[in-house]
């Protein structure tokens, strides 16, 4: 295999199974470094070994890939990740709707997270980096997103398009964390609480059910903020009454969320229980941070078709145009 392959499906597949972000950009900094050599220069080990960019691991994966085999840290990682039967209801997603760039808190470029949606076979993908509030995660003021958005418009084509977005931060009241005129500006608005996670039943069903009736939010993500795994620890979910906030996502058309992400499995099946028996819209998504972490709809999917959720309820089956009335409604 060409050694540019083997960086960037190790890259992938370390990004997915979500270990260090440090070691998955070891192989895209190494990626980088070699995308333009000639074949003559790749074969030229001590100059190779010199290049910066190029570190242990990373020079004995393109020796090994040179040579013709499949190196040794790509086939332990690709029998880490099993071969895994996707689910009937995966091969009907088109898209996903929520994912970051390094704009906030993602590992990379928005051309790295198009390429690899692109190579998914997706025909969309919203950016929906964070808003203002979320510092922790860079999030992104007015301006910004103004600038970001000029980038994103030339980025579709032959068949792929990308949306604009957001993952607008839901405040303490309930009010969006991001101008009104900017958010009807976008094709994506995700609306999550990310902050006082552990307020009372009464004040969280509220402030969720007042921010998904304003009227600019399309999906309401990651509904209970729990964590069931992983290295950020495990998080109950947030104390809600679920029926009150997914009626109102029903009357307002808001979709609700599938959080593909393994740490998140949210929200947990008895909600998505409710949601189906509300009449709810729903929306697959990764939440992906990094190019690898695209393809874990896979696990949204999976979660979705075990709940018994009817495809046509799912907006990310749908083609981009009914996609694309959908959110336009009301703006
Ligand atoms: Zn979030
Ligand atoms: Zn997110």
């Amino acid at each position: 295999m060409h050694p540019l392959d083997a960086l960037n499906e190790i890259a992938a597949l370390l990004e997915r199974e979500r270990s260090s972000r440090y070691k998955s950009k070891a192989f895209r900094a190494a990626a980088d470094a070699i995308a333009d050599l000639s074949d003559e220069q790749l074969r030229d080990a001590a100059g190779l070994r010199r290049r910066k960019g190029i570190g242990d691991s990373t020079f004995a994966v393109i020796q090994e890939a040179l040579r013709g085999e499949v190196p040794g840290y790509l086939a332990d990682l690709r029998e880490r990740a099993g071969v895994e039967r996707p689910s009937a209801l995966r091969s009907r997603l088109r898209g996903d709707l929520h994912s970051h760039s390094d704009w906030s808190d993602g590992l990379t470029s928005i051309d790295l997270m198009v390429e690899a949606a692109r190579t998914l076979g997706h025909e969309y993908l919203a950016l929906t980096d964070h808003s203002p509030r979320l510092r922790v995660a860079n999030g992104l003021s007015a301006e910004r997103l103004r600038a970001q958005l000029e980038i994103v418009a030339g980025l579709s084509g032959d068949g792929f398009t990308l949306l604009s977005g957001i993952e607008v931060d839901i405040l303490e009241e309930g009010g969006l964390d991001q101008e009104r005129a900017l958010l009807d500006e976008l094709d994506i608005v995700v609306a999550s609480a990310h902050s006082k996670l552990r307020m009372e039943r009464a004040t969280m069903t509220r402030r969720l059910v007042r921010a998904v009736s304003s009227g600019r939010v399309d999906v309401l993500g990651h509904v209970t903020g729990r964590l069931v795994e992983g290295a950020r620890g495990t998080r109950p979910p947030s104390s809600l009454d679920a029926r009150a906030v997914f009626a109102a996502c029903a009357s307002h058309g808001v979709a609700v969320e599938i959080n593909s992400r393994p740490e998140r499995q949210d929200p947990p099946d008895e909600l998505i229980a409710i949601a189906l028996d509300e009449g709810c819209l729903f929306s697959i998504d990764s939440d992906a941070h990094a190019p690898g972490q695209l393809s874990l709809i896979d696990y949204g999917a999976e979660r979705a078709e075990r709940a018994g959720v009817p495809a046509e309820r799912i907006v990310t089956t749908w083609p981009l145009d009914r996609l694309r009335e959908w959110t336009a409604r009301g703006r």
